[in-house]
């Protein structure tokens, strides 16, 4: 394992921010897997994963295991890490101008197609490497004017020439799910078996470029820009939400990071394939944009009917909304059949308040479909 600290652009004197980068194998041998925990840097399981993982992979490197390269950025955010606000920690908006973390990620496309659009022939595996020279050449050309925009220059060029991208986060109060491409089904199917997924939910495009998509889409772009010329989907990129942010289990965590090991063996970044068969999974995945929040029409405090990980049907009760003024009770019903796979974490909901995320297959949203 070789450690690498990258300073980040500092916003004034005085001050310093660090990423840990560790690299696992032999620097350029492919497969490359790149991972990262706690982008949201209040989303502390993926931390622990993240130090799992560390123990694991040193020990698969010392044993001769690493196929291809692995880069783990620990923790991610180390901006997100040191906020604090009137006594809690604030890790999902950078406090200075309050843009979420995970939005706002470089679309490189355009840069790269400029770049290769002379070079670009029939053989994919050539234009694959083409294509990763020039990615991360307009990623080195970045010109960040501050530490966030730093933060997200530096962690894309680390991972934009990656055949597999592991953004590991969590929710406030959700079983395992995961986002991925739409494009890239078998993989996001075979990622949430590795991981006993509950939800699977899959866009093209989800809004505001957060950091997987700005690293699988460029590929997708790219095939509609240059239609006709053979381009691979060549970097499957997740993001992995590892349950609520009240999880924190050394038990889990050890859990997690076997499954994604055994995940990163069936992509072939690890030698020796596993013997056993893949794991059942425990879903279908479903389209991000059937996904139905269930949100609050006005004020009031919060009890749930219905728990994370529970199988609900169009018309069931989710949660009333006690109006502590009158005594009046709203009680709020899903639309869709599917898995509850996620709830929020306090129990006061003001008017528009996302209180509980289902993976249906119904609806079809359209326009921005993350949580803000
Ligand atoms: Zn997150």
């Amino acid at each position: 394992m070789h450690l690498e600290t990258r300073a980040l652009l500092s916003n004034s004197p005085g001050t310093r921010h660090e990423l840990q980068v560790l690299r696992y194998g032999t620097p350029g041998a492919a497969p490359k897997a790149y991972i990262q925990g706690a982008l949201h840097a209040d989303e502390v399981p993926a931390m622990l994963v993240t130090r799992q993982l560390q123990h694991k992979l040193a020990l698969l490197e010392a044993q001769g295991q690493l196929r291809g390269e692995i880069v783990l950025v620990p923790f991610a955010n180390p901006i997100g890490l040191s906020q604090q606000m009137l006594g809690q920690h604030q890790g999902r908006f950078d406090l200075g101008d309050g843009r979420n973390f995970n939005r706002g990620f470089a679309d490189l496309s355009q840069a790269a197609a400029d770049t290769v659009q002379d070079a670009l022939g029939n053989d994919a595996a050539r234009n694959t490497a083409l294509i990763r020279a020039a990615l991360r050449s307009a990623a080195d050309a970045l010109a960040p004017a501050n530490s966030a925009d730093d933060l997200r220059k530096q962690l894309l060029a680390l991972a934009i020439d990656a055949d597999v991208v592991l953004d590991l986060h969590c929710d406030t109060d959700a079983v395992m799910h995961l986002y991925a491409l739409t494009e890239q089904r078998a993989m996001a199917e075979q990622l949430g078996a590795a991981l006993g997924a509950q939800a699977v939910l899959l866009a093209t495009d989800s809004g505001g470029w957060p950091f997987d998509e700005a690293c699988s889409r460029p590929w997708q772009l790219l095939q509609q820009h240059f239609a006709g010329r053979p381009i691979d989907l060549a970097c499957f990129a997740a993001t992995v939400e590892l349950r609520g942010e009240a999880d924190t289990s050394h038990v889990l965590a050890r859990r997690d990071a076997d499954g994604l090991i055994d995940f990163l063996r069936r992509r072939g970044v690890l030698a020796d394939a596993p013997a056993a068969p893949a794991p059942q999974p425990l879903c279908q995945a479903t389209p991000l944009a059937a996904s139905e929040p269930v949100t609050a029409p006005c004020a009031g405090v919060v009890v749930f009917h219905r728990s994370s990980g529970e199988r609900v049907s169009a018309g069931d009760a989710i949660a009333d909304l006690v109006d502590p003024a009158s005594g009046s009770i709203t009680t709020l019903r899903c639309r869709s059949d599917g898995v509850m796979y996620a709830r929020c974490g306090s129990r006061w909901a003001h008017p528009g308040k996302r209180l509980a995320k289902i993976a249906g297959t119904t609806l079809s949203r359209s326009g921005n479909l993350l949580s803000p």
